[in-house]
């Protein structure tokens, strides 16, 4: 192996220490406890534990959490009503509404009704707008590209100048994770499902962030020597050696890419548990703002 290890796990668990020493000084400051309501809608599993695992994050922080669990076949109005007297409770800090929506519901309506204040996933239409206009400042970033961009700092890797390469442009990873990059003064270029000769775009990168959920994609000879490559893809490979059957691993192919990257994170443990850490986060700022 070439490659530095990126240890995701270790990283993020500096940022909760961080998040857990303020939290215990506003505590015996008298100040509120930073509260994280959750929502979510119908009974998918992988959603049902994103959801669990970030209520005991809250709770490992000496963070507040409340979860709603909502039927799949709620409907709009109730929705909206729910999000809307989450913005007046005073309890609350951050409102975060687990993605996908089942389909019946307009996922954009829901995300522009949350305060921008409690915002703290950041995909609220005015988050993202200041996201992508120069010289603006979002309230809050998306966790899991500021998750990408946090590990990139703390390994010194250098964003300026850079050329980044972006796999994915979903609304939730992608397209924050460039225009977060752009705003670093990276050059960014995204490719998608209709980018022409990916592996030779992929050539061209000093920095990879993969996001696309495809098992093992990235292959060893699209990376340029000594390029940091940032795997954000969680998909299920079938392994008969596991209890479960199957384990996690990325969009890119870890055993050959670590010959020749220069930085890579691993799955599990890289980009997954900076995602909560930066949750975690988000939400005590948005504690910190409400108490002006
Ligand atoms: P989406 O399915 O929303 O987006 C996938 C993107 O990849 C799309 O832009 C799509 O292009 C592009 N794409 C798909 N196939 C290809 C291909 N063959 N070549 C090039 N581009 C392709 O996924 P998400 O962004 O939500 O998630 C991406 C991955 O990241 C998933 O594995 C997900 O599980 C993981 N994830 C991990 C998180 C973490 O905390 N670690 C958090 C969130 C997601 P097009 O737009 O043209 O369709």
């Amino acid at each position: 192996m070439t490659a530095k290890l990126i240890d995701g796990k270790a990283i993020a668990q500096e940022v909760r220490d961080g998040v857990a020493a303020v939290v215990a000084k506003r505590a015996a400051a008298g100040k509120s406890k930073p509260t994280l309501a959750t929502v979510l809608v119908g009974d998918r599993v992988d959603s049902a534990t994103y959801v669990k695992s970030k209520g005991k994050a809250c709770e490992e922080l000496g963070m507040g959490s409340v979860s709603h669990y909502l039927p799949a076949d709620i409907s709009q109005a109730e929705l909206e009503k729910l999000i809307k007297s989450l913005n007046d409770d005073k309890t609350v800090n951050g409102i975060l509404v687990q993605l996908p929506l089942p389909s019946h519901l307009n996922e954009e309506r829901v995300l522009q009704l949350i305060s921008i204040e409690k915002d703290v996933d950041g995909f609220s239409p005015i988050n993202i707008g200041r996201l992508a206009q120069k010289g603006r400042e979002p309230l809050f970033v998306p966790c899991t590209p500021n998750g990408c961009i946090y590990l990139l700092d703390k390994m010194g890797i250098q964003i300026e100048g850079a050329n980044a390469v972006v796999l994915g442009r979903s609304n939730i990873v992608g397209m924050p994770a460039s225009l977060l990059l752009v705003s670093r003064n990276a050059t960014v270029t995204i490719c998608h499902s209709r980018t022409k000769n990916l592996p030779d775009v992929v050539r061209q990168a000093d920095i990879l962030i993969a996001a696309i959920g495809k098992t093992e994609m990235v292959r060893g000879d699209w990376i340029k020597t000594g390029a940091a490559v940032i795997d954000v893809g969680m998909n299920s490979k079938p392994d008969a050696t596991k209890k479960s059957g199957y384990r996690l691993v990325g969009d890119v192919n870890f055993e050959e890419v670590k010959e020749v990257a220069g930085f890579i994170t691993p799955v599990p443990g890289g980009v997954g548990p900076m995602t909560i850490a930066m949750l975690m986060k988000n939400t005590l700022r948005a504690a910190e703002i409400q108490d002006k």
